[in-house]
């Protein structure tokens, strides 16, 4: 038989496609990446397994747009209706300002039934300012009467890992601090594998809160045993934002500083190479522009900075 290199090589190519594939642990669907203005790009991303379509939405800032993008780029395969309402099993809403939730009630109507997981303070603003009948229809298990009951709520307790209905995934809640509110930190588990979706958050120094340190400690043992996938947080503004004016986020700056408070926990060599999927940069482009830039110069620990677009499928 003839030596066939051709053959050779695609064997080759599938081998090493299979294994890429394998170690993939999570998929992103980005339903919508920025921190305003725009109510068509707003925090929102679908976290499913590999090889699995029961999807949490981390953040519902923008549903309908995103899906939309992510069925044109054919990251799926089925209508635009059924995404919402078969493959999202559930939301985990970090807090209740509206760039993170306006997406679910605006297609609260549309929507199946399922779970709202969150920490008490927003799950009570949710219950009490947006599923009302003076400001929307009360779509949910508690509150004003009658209750529709398409969402049950499902109050998280910091630290206590709970499941996530109707998907493979567990959760972790961890607060942090975002100006006036308590924002959450979702550490998503599947199988050994995690993922940590941060909320807005401020840095530690400026919020006066260990909240953020608190996070790396519970992490730093995951990033040494490698088995967390990507961390997606939060950069707001450029480091020309003053302190004074960061309202509870994030610049490439404090990024960094609390990156470096992570790395004093791990080895800065184990910070090398991780995903960041930076999340809730702030038009105008200029300044998104000056964010990504100051990220690049400011990344001593060799971090894999990683920038969403909506509906475009991401793999960790
Ligand atoms: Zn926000
Ligand atoms: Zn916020």
């Amino acid at each position: 038989m003839q030596f066939q290199p051709k053959c050779f090589i695609i064997i080759i190519l599938i081998a090493l496609s299979c294994r890429a594939n394998a170690q993939k642990a999570f998929k992103i669907v980005p339903l919508g990446v920025l921190g305003g203005i725009f109510e068509s790009n707003l925090s929102a991303y679908m976290v499913a397994p590999s090889g699995s379509n029961n999807y949490i939405c981390m953040d519902a800032g923008t549903i309908r747009e995103g899906i939309g993008r992510a069925c044109y780029n054919k990251v799926f395969m089925v209508p635009p209706d059924q995404i919402l309402k078969k493959y999202i099993k559930g939301y985990c809403i970090s807090h209740s300002h509206l760039d993170h939730i306006s997406g679910l009630i605006i297609n609260s109507p549309e929507d199946s039934t399922k779970n709202i997981y969150a920490l008490p303070d927003c799950i009570n603003t949710i219950k009490t300012h947006y599923f009302t009948w003076a400001s929307w229809a009360n779509f949910a298990n508690e509150g004003e009467a009658p209750a529709l009951k398409k969402y049950t709520y499902k109050t998280l307790s910091p630290g206590a890992e709970t499941g996530l209905e109707n998907t493979e995934m567990t959760v972790t809640a961890f607060p942090l601090s975002h100006s006036n509110l308590t924002s959450t930190a979702f550490l998503v588990q599947n199988k050994g594998n995690y993922l940590l979706y941060l909320g807005d958050t401020g840095p530690d120094e400026i919020e006066k809160s260990h909240n953020l340190q608190n996070l790396w400690q519970a992490i730093a043992p995951l990033i040494k045993a490698k088995t967390l996938k990507a961390i997606m947080i939060e950069v707001s503004f450029p480091n020309e934002q003053p302190d004074k004016t960061l309202f509870g986020h994030l610049t490439p700056k404090w990024l960094m500083t609390e990156m470096n408070t992570l790395a004093g926990l791990t080895g800065s060599s184990d910070l090398k190479g991780l995903n960041i999927v930076v999340t809730h940069l702030k038009p105008p482009y200029a300044n998104i522009v000056k964010i990504k830039n100051e990220l690049k110069a400011e990344n001593h620990l060799g971090l894999n900075m990683v920038y969403p677009v909506q509906g475009r499928l991401l793999e960790f």
